[in-house]
Formats: C-alpha cells, sequence, structure tokens
C-alpha cells in the first residue's frame, strides 16, 4: 500500500532534482536574476523547502538541515544578481531568493 505523503514528497523532491539539473541550461544573467519578484517565505513550496530569507534568524535546534553560516549567496543554485540583494535560484523558478536566505535544498558551491 502506497503512502500518499510519501509518494508527493517523492514527486516534490524528484522535481527539485529535475530543475537542479536543468539549472545550467536555464540560469538566467545577473541582470535577469534582479529583476525576478521576490519569492514569499508564503508560497507553498517554499513553506516545503522551509524557505526563509534571513538565514541569520533560523535555530539549528529546530531546523537540523542548517549549517550554520550556509545561506543562498554560497548555494550551487543561487544566480548572483548584477545588483541588489535578490537573485535566481535553481529550485523557485521564476522567483528571486535573498541571498542572505536559505532552504532545505541548499547546496555549498564545489
Ligand atoms: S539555499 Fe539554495 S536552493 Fe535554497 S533558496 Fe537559497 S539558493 Fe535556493
Amino acid at each position: 500500500m502506497s503512502h500518499p505523503v510519501s509518494s508527493d514528497r517523492r514527486r516534490f523532491l524528484s522535481r527539485i532534482a529535475l530543475g537542479a539539473a536543468a539549472l545550467p541550461l536555464l540560469r538566467l544573467t545577473s541582470a535577469q536574476a534582479a529583476d525576478l519578484p521576490h519569492l514569499s517565505p508564503d508560497d507553498p513550496t517554499a513553506k516545503a523547502l522551509g524557505y526563509t530569507p534571513d538565514a541569520s534568524k533560523i535555530d539549528p535546534k529546530k531546523e537540523p538541515a542548517f549549517k550554520t553560516g550556509s545561506h543562498c549567496g554560497g548555494c550551487a543554485l543561487f544566480t548572483a544578481p548584477a545588483s541588489g540583494d535578490f537573485g535566481a535560484c535553481g529550485a523557485f523558478s521564476g522567483k528571486a531568493v535573498n541571498q542572505g536566505g536559505w532552504c532545505r535544498a541548499y547546496a555549498a558551491k564545489a
């Protein structure tokens, strides 16, 4: 018997993986990244991944996946903007995230 939550979670995680795999093909220029609308923490996908625009407010005891000091600016899925703090993110197509933010899809740059 399949569990609906597990199935949804699996589907969601595979979409994230596909998005990350396609990132090099879809990478926006820094100027394009700066023009995207900002991702709201209330967005359903943002909530599912625990996105916050301010990583400094994360309590590592409540968010075990968070490593102190990690933030969007150091994430492989982040495209830095030409100016400002918000850039594109491979996990949230069409939205800009704060480079001081964080979510559970964080992947440290190699
Ligand atoms: S931590 Fe990475 S994947 Fe998560 S919102 Fe920031 S840039 Fe995107």
